[in-house]
């Protein structure tokens, strides 16, 4: 099938392009960026204008920040094409709810993608907690935001989430392998006094068995990055690393399931799947818990950011 991408920036260069390059999917049939292009595919820049030109491609896939995503994946959807959104998959809930709405009225797939889960070790850590007693959650995403964000200062505006960004990623894991779901109780988000997202984050969450679940998010590591989850049971500790990569159980890694084909290629081949069968994969679990930190959290002032 034919699929058009939008927003052609750092994402989409690491990992999207790639993964429909090496998909037997999908055909990269055009792109839509202000600025990036792809050698050798038909480069637009603006949105209109390609749909208009491409009545072949079936799925617009959105690798935009998500402020400006809504208005393309609005745009898109009404010219009933389906639609693929990175995470977030949008600024607001209310926003992704009206573009579910709005899929379900074009008759069109609306994919809210979230990377991490499908990380290679998602399915396995989530088999393994599924008949174990939790008694406690860490959660641990720390990393370097000049490293992984360079100079993108979408993430300190509105709308941008700061460290959030990454920290979702950590939650679309937690709601994908927790047999129960959990909620928000209690956060505290440190905001540089010039910006206006967060840069490092706690939070706590209620746990219906009682265990205590918790998330340290930090976006000045000056070290390797640690994107972990450790879960300690009745029956055991696992630990899923590397952003859900690795696995062990008890100290002992866990073996990479056969055929696994990491994240990006993941997504795709869920995308051709959703085509095929028809319908909406918009789970907005994961942003709600961003939601409720900003709901609820208590600001901290500290020092400025500066890149
Ligand atoms: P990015 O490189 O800053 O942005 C992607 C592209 O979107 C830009 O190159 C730009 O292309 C276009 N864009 C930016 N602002 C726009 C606006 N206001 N209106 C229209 N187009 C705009 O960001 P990214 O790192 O690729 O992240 C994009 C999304 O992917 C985010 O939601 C992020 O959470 C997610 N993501 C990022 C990473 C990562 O490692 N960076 C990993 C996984 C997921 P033009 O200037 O050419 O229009």
């Amino acid at each position: 099938m034919d699929i058009a991408l939008v927003g052609i920036g750092k994402i989409a260069v690491d990992q999207h392009v790639p993964a429909i390059a090496d998909s037997p999917d999908w055909t990269l049939a055009a792109t839509v960026s202000r600025r990036g292009t792809v050698d050798g595919v038909a480069a637009y820049t603006d949105l209109g204008a390609m749909l208009d030109a491409h009545p072949e491609v079936r799925v617009v896939s959105l690798c935009l920040p998500p402020v400006p995503r809504f208005d393309y994946a609005r745009q898109a959807i009404a010219a009933g094409r389906h639609v693929m959104l990175e995470k977030p998959p949008g600024a607001t809930l209310a926003e992704c709810h009206a573009l579910a709405a709005l899929a379900a009225e074009q008759r069109v797939c609306l994919f809210a993608t979230w990377h991490s889960r499908a990380a290679d070790m998602v399915p396995a850590a989530k088999a393994w907690l599924a008949d174990k007693t939790l008694r406690r959650l860490q959660i641990t995403w720390k990393e370097n935001v000049r490293q992984w964000h360079p100079g993108q200062d979408w993430v300190f505006e509105p709308g941008g989430l700061g460290v959030f960004d990454p920290g979702v990623n950590a939650l679309s894991i937690l709601t994908e392998i927790l047999p129960v779901p959990v909620h928000l109780t209690r956060a505290r988000l440190m905001f540089p006094e010039n910006r206006h997202t967060p840069i490092a984050a706690s939070c706590t969450f209620h746990h219906p068995g009682g265990a205590e679940v918790g998330m340290e998010l930090d976006w000045l590591e000056p070290g390797a990055p640690a994107w972990r989850i450790e879960a300690e049971t009745e029956e055991g500790t696992m630990v899923l690393d590397k952003g859900g990569a690795e696995m062990t159980v008890n100290g002992t890694p866990v073996a990479r399931p056969e055929g696994a084909l990491g994240e990006y290629p993941t997504l795709y081949a869920q995308m051709a799947r959703l085509v095929k069968t028809g319908g909406t994969d918009m789970d907005l679990s994961p942003l709600r818990h961003v939601a409720d930190a900003f709901l609820l959290g208590e600001r901290i002032r500290v020092e400025g950011f500066e890149w």
